[in-house]
């Protein structure tokens, strides 16, 4: 089988269980060797201001990751021109690995409902085969057709097939955890306990340099 390289951009302020399983589902379901975790360094979509420095996003990941082998951050992103576009960051990475490799992009349902607002996001399609999860166990039946008849897509079953090149989409049977990064930041500012919502060295990390205690939401 050809090598399989799963992407996972995202802002990870901070990254939380829930993205740990989406990455893990995606792994075994989706047969991939390895997923590369992608912090955001300056996002289109998201204010700068109430962001976590890039650098410690980046040490929470590390603290996330470490021990497992087939998770790996990149911090192509601060590396890239800002702001950095997913379509942008796929072509570079396209031309690294080698040609027949499939390339994989990982996101939840929340993200992919808004795929047609993505910078050249029909050539993103073509770039890279994407992954979605389910969010909060809802399905949103509704929206997904609406989606694949938009972008010009055919469902069967888990898998919806596209044409004039662009790659088939995966949606993974594995339950998503109904966890996000607002939620965790939210619950530090509130101090409520986020234990068990994020891995230990990122709880740690957490409370050592003591972020989100003045942030907002
Ligand atoms: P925020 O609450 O700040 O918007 P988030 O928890 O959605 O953050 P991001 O870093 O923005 O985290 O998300 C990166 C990707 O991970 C997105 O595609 C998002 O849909 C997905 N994702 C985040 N949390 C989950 C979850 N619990 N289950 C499945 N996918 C998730």
């Amino acid at each position: 089988m050809r090598d399989r390289i799963g992407f996972f951009g995202g802002t990870f302020d901070p990254v939380h269980n829930g993205h740990l399983r989406l990455a893990e589902n995606a792994l075994t379901e989706c047969g991939l060797r390895q997923v590369v975790f992608i912090p955001a360094a300056t996002p289109p979509h998201k204010s700068l201001e109430n962001l976590t420095p890039f650098s410690q996003r980046v040490e929470m990941l590390n603290e996330a990751l470490q021990g497992r082998q087939e998770f790996v951050c990149s911090t192509v992103e601060a590396e890239l021109p800002a702001p950095t576009y997913t379509v942008d960051t796929l072509r570079y990475l396209r031309k690294r690995y080698a040609p027949d490799t499939g390339l994989f992009f990982l996101t939840g349902l929340d993200a992919f409902l808004e795929i047609t607002t993505w910078r050249e996001y029909r050539e993103l399609l073509r770039l890279a085969s994407f992954i979605v999860s389910e969010r909060d166990g809802e399905h949103y039946a509704r929206q997904k057709n609406k989606l694949a008849d938009l972008i010009g897509y055919f469902p069967q079953g888990r898998i919806w097939f596209g044409k004039d090149g662009a790659q088939p989409v995966f949606f993974l049977a594995g339950l998503p955890l109904a966890l996000s990064s607002s939620m965790i930041r939210q619950r530090v500012r509130q101090n409520v306990s986020i234990r068990g919502m994020v891995p230990d060295g990122v709880y740690r990390y957490i409370e050592k340099y003591q972020i989100y205690r003045m942030k907002d939401a």
